[in-house]
């Protein structure tokens, strides 16, 4: 280096030897210097199994506000710095926050833990669970609350559990995001895997799937991909509305899905909408998922989401009080991801600041998670869009009449407020003349796939959409 050019290489370590320095470093401007000591300064790096770099930290507290708050920023650096594909993180609670070395796997049941593996050793793919299964240790059914909104889905998955390949398959689960549907997936794979140590079983994103079949094509090697996939007992996909718009991914699942359903193998799906509503899924995707079980999960009542905070509050191993755990389900209403994520930053707050929880400090902590959780569509608006475009009476929407131009209309309307409004469906059937939610399912499901093939109406209904102050495209 006596030539005196810069050698900008030299001081940077070896991002692929060592990940973690290399994700602080492209993280650490783009968080406060509060966030990085709270959320990024108590971890100790773990050991690299394919693409999962694990991560001990010394306290639920801290898990919790670091996947919270860092989690994304994490993966995408892995991704652009480390090169990593699909990146994930497992981040495990050291018991003994002295130890020098990451050797505690806490709460990893022993069938998961990956093999070990010295910090030095050369990167190993899991044995027996090929890459395939990566599961969040908190999504079991223990820490499931089940209420009206998802019992029939919980249901489902336990019937599955008991009888995996015989009686609902596939099983498809769909709801919004936030509602749980990764959890209920994972709970099924720990459960499975507790029955039957050695079941042959994978847990994927759609998004990995895709991934993974990219790749093969790119390598010229999709016999060891579809390989791979046939062998297994489970299959598990969760978020395949990915497949939307993605030809060549829909054709290669459909063969996989059918090679594993012709073998009676267990196939579990989730899905953001119902099998029809996934723009541009070929007719016999379609027709496939949903000759099994069809669930859908729903926003939770009001009680349910008061125990989930509650649950939540107790897995961070705090107590919050039954007005505190009210005024927060109160609030928080549209998906369980926020409802967590506001009692972990009720909780923060008062262990950061030392200030006891009270519903003024509450209102204070959550300000913003108030403010930005307010509804942007409303029934009302909708109603009055569809009202004006069809020169028709609210009252008429709203009656029990269902002839063909009053059914139309009203099941925009139900579209959009499903779409829209994160209101339940309970909710929106009420508002249409006392509907069970199934007529509203039922109808947003048509309209949906009107919607998704006639590019006149979808015009109008985009139109209708820009009136109530939504828009579909998000
Ligand atoms: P989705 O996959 O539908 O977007 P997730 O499964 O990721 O939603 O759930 C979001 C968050 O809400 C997770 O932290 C999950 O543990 C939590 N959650 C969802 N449903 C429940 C439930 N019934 N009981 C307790 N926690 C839940
Ligand atoms: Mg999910």
């Amino acid at each position: 280096m006596s030539d005196g050019k810069t050698q900008p290489t030299t001081s940077v370590r070896d991002p692929r030897r060592e990940p973690w320095a290399a994700v602080l470093v492209e993280i650490q401007g783009r968080i406060s210097a509060q966030q990085f000591e709270s959320w990024l300064r108590p971890v100790r790096p773990g050991t690299v199994v394919g693409e999962c770099l694990e991560l001990h930290v010394p306290n639920a507290f801290t898990r919790e506000g670091l996947l919270q708050n860092c989690g994304g920023l994490i993966r995408n650096a892995l991704r652009d710095v480390v090169g990593w594909r699909d990146p994930s993180l497992k981040v495990s609670v050291d018991v003994d926050d002295k130890a020098t070395r990451p050797t505690v796997r806490a709460a990893v049941p022993e069938k998961l833990a990956f093999p070990a593996a010295a910090p030095t050793a050369p990167k190993r793919e899991p044995q027996r669970i090929e890459g395939l299964l990566q599961l969040h240790d908190d999504y079991t059914f223990e820490n499931f609350v089940v209420g009206p909104h998802n019992a029939l889905a919980e249901a489902a998955a336990r019937a599955v559990i008991r009888n995996p390949g015989r009686i609902y398959n596939p099983l498809f689960i769909h709801g919004r995001c936030g509602l749980g549907k990764t959890h209920l997936l994972q709970a099924m794979c720990f459960e499975l895997l507790k029955a039957r140590p050695d079941v042959r079983i994978a847990y994927l994103s759609c998004e990995s799937f895709i991934n993974q079949f990219i790749a093969a094509v790119e390598r010229t090697d999709l016999e060891s991909f579809r390989a791979r996939f046939r062998r297994l007992d489970v299959l598990i996909v969760d978020d395949v509305h990915f497949l939307a718009n993605k030809e060549r991914s829909q054709e290669e699942f459909f063969h996989t899905f059918n090679d594993l359903h012709q073998l009676s193998r267990q196939i579990v799906l989730s899905s953001d909408s119902a099998p029809p509503e996934i723009p541009t899924l070929s007719e016999r995707l379609v027709s496939r998922f949903r000759q099994g079980m069809v669930c859908h999960l729903d926003a939770p009542l009001f009680e349910t989401r008061v125990q989930i905070a509650e649950k939540k509050a107790e897995s961070l191993g705090h107590a919050l009080s039954k007005d505190i755990l009210e005024f927060i389900a109160k609030n928080v209403q549209t998906s369980i991801r926020e409802l967590g994520g506001a009692v972990t930053k009720v909780i923060g707050t008062a262990t950061l600041m030392k200030v006891p929880v009270t519903l003024d400090m509450v209102r204070e902590a959550l300000g913003e998670v108030l403010l930005d959780r307010r509804p942007r569509v409303t029934l009302d608006g909708i109603v009055h869009a569809v009202t004006e475009h069809y020169g028709m009476r609210r009252a008429d929407l709203q009656s029990k009449r269902r002839t063909k131009p009053l059914t139309e209309p009203r099941q925009i309307c139900m579209f959009l407020a499903r779409r829209l409004t994160n209101l339940s469906l309970e909710e929106i059937g009420a508002f249409f003349g006392g509907r069970d939610h199934s007529t509203v399912l039922y109808g947003a499901d048509r309209t949906a796939a009107r919607y998704a093939t006639d590019a006149e109406f979808k015009r109008s209904v985009d139109q209708l959409a820009a009136m109530a102050g939504g828009s579909l495209k998000s």
